[in-house]
C-alpha cells in the first residue's frame, strides 16, 4: 500500500446569507494581511536585492508571530477564524521566498476586482467533514459553522484522511477543494505498454482509438464576443457589469466542460494498461517562448500565439498530469521523427506525411492514420526505453540524404 494525496472538488452550499457573508469576511481578511505583509518586506526586498541588507527573514513562521501580534492589535479580526487568514501568509512566504531566490518576481498586491476570493482550512485548523449521505456532506469552519458540500457523482475518496480544504468563490458560487490522503494499492504491472500520441484536436493511441477534444468553437467564439463588447462599454457602467457577468459565466462553462474531459478520458486511457508512453514535449516552454522578454521579444508571436491557444485548449498538460498518477508507469520520450516514420518498416521521411491525418510510407505502403501512426511509434521508443535498448534505434534516419530532408525538431 503506498500514500497518495487526492483532491476532490465540491460545490459549497452556505445555507444561510450570514455564513457566506463570513465566508467572504475571511478571504477579506486573507486579502488584507496579504497585502499588509507584502507592503512591510517590499523595502526590505528592495534593500536585499541591491545588496544593501541581509536577506530577510520570511519563513511562515516569522510572518505568522507577526500575524499573531496584528491580530491582537486588529478588533474586526478577532471575530475571524485564526488560522486560515493566518494560513494566507503560507503562500506569500512562498512567494517571497521565490523572489529572494531570483526566481519570480516580487509578489503583487490582491485587489477585490481581479482576485478571486478565498482561503485554506489547513490540517491545524480543526475542520471537520461529516457524510449525509452519497450526495451530500458536511463540512465545518470554524466560527462560522456547517456548511453543505455536493458533487454529481458523489465522493469517490469518502475513505480518505481530508488533509486540506482550499474554498474559492469563482464569481458565482463558493467551490471546495478537498485533499485526501489515501492509500492506494500499489497499480499491477501488467506488462502491457501503450503508446499516447496528442495532437491539437484529438489524442490517439497505439491500439487505434481516438479521443475527440469536445467542441468549444462556438463558446469560444461567445467568449470573444463578450470581451470586445465589454472593451466597448464604459467602465464602472451597469451594463458592463451585466457583460462582465456573462462572460464569466461562458468562461466558467469553458473550463469545466474542459476538466471534466481530461478526467474522463484519462480514466478511460488509464484503465486499458499499466504502462504509459508520452512525447516529451516541453509544453510549458513551447507557450513560453513566443511572448518572450521585454529586452529580447520573441519572433513570430502571432502565428505562434496561434498555435500555443490551440496547444492550450488541448490541455494537454493536464492530461498528462493526470496519466502520471492514474497509470502505473508513465514515460517519456522523444518526439522527434515519430510523425513521419514508418510504424511498419521504420522508413522516415517528410513525404511519408501525406497530409494532416492521413499516412502512407514511401517505401513499404503502408497506409494508416497519421496519429495512429505516431502513437505506435511513440509505444515502441518507450518499450525501447523501458528494456534499455537505447532510445530511437528505428527512427533515426539511416544516411545523410534523408537526413537533410526532415525537417529537425517536428
Ligand atoms: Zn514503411
Amino acid at each position: 500500500m503506498i500514500k497518495e494525496m487526492r483532491t476532490v472538488e465540491f460545490v459549497v452550499l452556505p445555507a444561510s446569507k450570514a455564513k457566506a457573508r463570513k465566508m467572504f469576511q475571511i478571504a477579506g481578511a486573507c486579502r488584507y494581511v496579504w497585502n499588509h505583509f507584502r507592503e512591510k518586506n517590499l523595502a526590505d526586498y528592495q534593500a536585499f536585492k541591491n545588496g544593501k541588507a541581509q536577506r530577510p527573514q520570511t519563513s511562515f513562521f516569522s510572518l505568522g508571530a507577526e500575524f499573531t501580534k496584528l491580530r491582537r492589535e486588529t478588533d474586526w479580526m478577532q471575530e475571524l477564524p485564526c488560522a486560515p487568514v493566518r494560513y494566507s501568509l503560507k503562500y506569500l512566504s512562498d512567494a517571497l521566498g521565490q523572489a529572494m531566490a531570483g526566481n519570480k518576481g516580487f509578489p503583487k498586491p490582491r485587489s477585490r476586482a481581479k482576485t478571486a476570493p478565498g482561503f485554506t482550512l489547513p490540517d491545524t485548523c480543526n475542520f471537520r467533514i461529516r457524510k449525509v449521505n452519497g450526495k451530500y456532506s458536511l463540512l465545518h469552519i470554524p466560527l462560522v459553522g456547517w456548511v453543505t458540500l455536493t458533487r454529481k457523482g458523489g465522493n469517490p475518496h469518502e475513505a480518505g484522511d481530508p488533509k486540506q480544504v482550499v474554498l474559492r468563490h469563482d464569481g458565482h458560487r463558493w467551490r471546495a477543494f478537498v485533499s485526501y490522503e489515501i492509500e492506494e494499492e500499489e497499480k499491477m504491472d501488467d506488462g502491457e505498454v501503450l503508446g499516447v500520441d496528442m495532437n491539437v484536436r484529438q489524442i490517439a493511441t497505439s491500439d487505434g482509438d481516438f479521443y475527440h477534444l469536445p467542441d468549444l468553437e462556438k463558446k469560444e467564439k461567445r467568449r470573444k464576443w463578450y470581451q470586445r463588447k465589454m472593451a466597448r462599454q464604459v467602465k464602472g457602467s451597469n451594463r458592463r457589469g451585466d457583460t462582465k457577468k456573462k462572460l464569466r459565466k461562458v468562461s466558467r462553462k469553458i473550463t469545466s466542460i474542459r476538466k471534466n474531459w481530461v478526467h474522463q478520458t484519462t480514466k478511460e486511457i488509464s484503465g486499458k494498461c499499466g504502462t504509459m508512453v508520452v512525447e516529451d514535449l516541453k509544453v510549458k516552454n513551447m507557450t513560453a517562448s513566443a511572448k518572450g522578454t521585454v529586452e529580447n521579444p520573441g519572433r513570430n508571436v502571432r502565428q505562434k500565439s496561434g498555435l500555443n491557444r490551440a496547444v492550450l485548449d488541448t490541455a494537454f498538460g493536464e492530461v498528462r498530469r493526470n496519466l502520471e498518477y492514474k497509470c502505473g508507469r508513465l514515460i517519456k520520450v522523444n518526439p522527434a521523427y515519430t510523425s513521419q516514420t514508418c510504424s511498419r518498416c521504420g522508413h522516415a521521411e517528410k513525404e511519408n506525411r501525406k497530409t494532416q491525418a492521413r499516412f502512407q510510407c514511401v517505401s513499404c505502403g503502408f497506409v494508416s492514420n497519421a496519429d495512429t501512426n505516431a502513437a505506435i511509434n511513440i509505444r515502441r521508443l518507450g518499450m525501447a526505453q523501458l528494456h534499455g535498448e537505447g532510445t530511437g534505434i528505428s527512427t533515426v534516419p539511416m544516411n545523410r540524404e534523408t537526413d537533410a530532408r526532415l525537417p529537425h525538431g517536428s
